[in-house]
């Protein structure tokens, strides 16, 4: 808890406490950059920078029908992915909830779990009107396996297309007997324990998958990204540069591999990232303290932990409280009772609709100086818009919520958001300078003979990105700082949308190619 005897000054140090200097992201980003460089070489780094055995990437040519199984998100999708080989496809998808019990208890309940999942939608979804790329499952034809692509996105030591060790779990996972066994074993033994004619052929990262997606549709992608429960990104390297590989058959091949940096864990070891006490208390708490760092500051999954905690320590304060004049709500006295996505709706409160966005006027005031009577015509709709946020989505009554409160809560979550919107920035910057695209202020670019005017291609998921007002700009401001306005401006950033099920179809395409 916090003291308030100066409120002002309470306010000034938490925000000062969220603030990144350009200093401190071009530091950070070259921390980053070793961290590459680091796992690049070696395996057992806290950045994994897991070989793929992808070695490139797709044109929109691709063409076929392939099952795909996404598990790592907060649901479970089965989903049949038509490619039609002229960067569009079809997909239908179900999705499954994956219960608190399945993620923490026995690994084979779990992979059980998903192969009854897959099970469930061939049965299910068996079409009327078969295609002429003939549907998956269809009883008609005879039994012939159905290929299946698994995105699987946790921390993964893959050994080729179709196979990888568990490493860890993250986001919230701890299954038992998983770790060190091959994912892509244990799910094909579900299979075939229940007598299914699928077969898994391919096993994908998310990052991987958004990646192949977004060359697939858009044409061309050096970088897929997600922004969603975690936060991970995945390149294409050289392979020359991936020198863990040693004499392996794929490093004698050479030419270009994707690469998963798992980027979620940078910081794991060391403490570079200015973490507050309000990271420190959640890390603290969270079932995996002192990994995962990276992540902790960026996803989904954390930001409106972090905000709850600031919050919490104003309704705490003494000898005055300084939000909620001391109530709290069951809700927000839980952990994880605040989501992100009440941040998305507050911050989009205080946006409004096309047309009435803030301008720089739109200011709040001072919180000690904060007088409802003398609130503009501009600022105080935005604020009776977020109050109702907090009644709906916060568990308060009318009565409890002040304007002031409002504004300390809007004030709360884009300081919580625009930092992870500027250290996102700082992963894509990393990977723009590693891929000799780009050069940090201050140092000279490696070349790597791509044209100066070529469209530098990134490919995201997840709902941060996709959803949370302004966080794309906020990156891009640290882009640009980082790498310089002209770079910037060629980076196309793209939704890969269903990233995860094209991707793994992509793959398991290129799996059955090598087969
Ligand atoms: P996943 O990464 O699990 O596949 P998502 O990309 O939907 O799925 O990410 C889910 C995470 O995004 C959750 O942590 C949730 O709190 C957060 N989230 C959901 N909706 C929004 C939103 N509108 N704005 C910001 N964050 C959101």
């Amino acid at each position: 808890a916090l003291f308030s005897h100066d409120a002002q000054r309470v306010f000034d140090d938490i925000d000062r406490h969220f603030q990144l200097s350009p200093e401190t992201l071009t530091e950070l980003t070259k921390t980053f950059l070793d961290e590459f460089r680091l796992g690049l070489g070696n395996y057992g780094h806290a950045m994994a920078m897991i070989p793929t055995f992808v070695t490139g990437v797709p044109d929109g040519t691709e063409t076929g029908t392939f099952l795909a199984l996404d598990l790592g998100g907060t649901n479970l999708r089965v989903c049949e992915v038509v490619l039609n080989g002229d960067k569009t496809f079809s997909l239908r998808q179900q999705k499954y909830k994956v219960s608190e019990t399945l993620k923490t208890g026995e690994a084979t309940t779990l992979f059980d779990y998903l192969a009854d999942s897959v099970d469930a939608f061939l049965t299910e979804n068996t079409p009327s009107d078969p295609t002429p790329h003939h549907r998956l499952g269809d009883p008609r034809l005879p039994p012939q396996p159905v290929h299946l692509g698994l995105t699987f996105s946790f921390p993964v030591e893959q050994t080729a297309l179709g196979a990888g060790k568990i490493l860890t779990w993250t986001k919230g996972f701890s299954a038992k007997n998983a770790i060190g066994h091959d994912v892509v074993k244990l799910l094909q033994d579900a299979f075939d324990r229940k007598h299914m004619h699928v077969k898994c052929v391919a096993l994908v990262n998310d990052t991987v998958g958004a990646m192949l997606s977004r060359a697939y549709t858009a044409g061309g992608c050096i970088l897929g990204a997600i922004f969603g429960t975690g936060t991970n990104g995945a390149y294409l390297e050289q392979v020359a540069n991936l020198t863990k590989l040693g004499n392996s058959p794929a490093a004698e091949r050479g030419g270009y591999m994707v690469v998963n940096t798992e980027w979620g864990a940078f910081n794991n070891s060391r403490s570079h990232l200015p973490s507050t006490p309000f990271d420190n208390t959640l890390d603290r708490r969270s079932i995996n303290p002192k990994f995962q760092a990276f992540e902790k500051f960026v996803s989904g999954m954390y930001l409106g932990e972090i905000t709850r905690n600031i919050l919490m320590a104003l309704i705490d304060s003494a000898p005055k409280s300084l939000l909620f004049n001391g109530k709290f709500t069951a809700q927000l006295n839980e952990q994880w009772g605040f989501d992100t996505s009440v941040m998305s709706d507050v911050e989009l409160a205080w946006e409004g609709e096309k047309g009435e966005e803030p301008g720089p006027e739109d200011k709040i005031p001072p919180f000690t100086e904060f007088d409802e009577e003398k609130l503009s015509a501009s600022v105080k709709p935005r604020l009776e818009r977020i109050k109702h946020v907090i009644v709906r989505k916060m568990g308060y009554e009318e009565n409890d919520v002040t304007l002031k409160d409002a504004a300390i809560v809007t004030w709360a979550c884009s300081l919580v958001a625009r930092r992870a919107a500027l250290l996102s920035g700082v992963a894509v910057a990393a990977v723009l300078v590693q891929t000799g695209r780009a050069a940090l202020p201050g140092s000279e670019r490696h070349a790597n003979g791509t044209s100066e005017e070529e469209k530098i291609g990134v490919g995201v998921d997840g709902s941060l990105i996709e959803h949370y007002p302004n966080f794309e700009r906020t990156m891009r401001e640290s882009l640009r700082l980082l790498v310089g306005e002209d770079i910037e401006k060629r980076v196309e950033i793209g939704m890969a949308k269903d990233g995860s099920g094209v991707g793994a179809a992509l793959c398991a395409l290129m799996a059955t190619k090598q087969m």
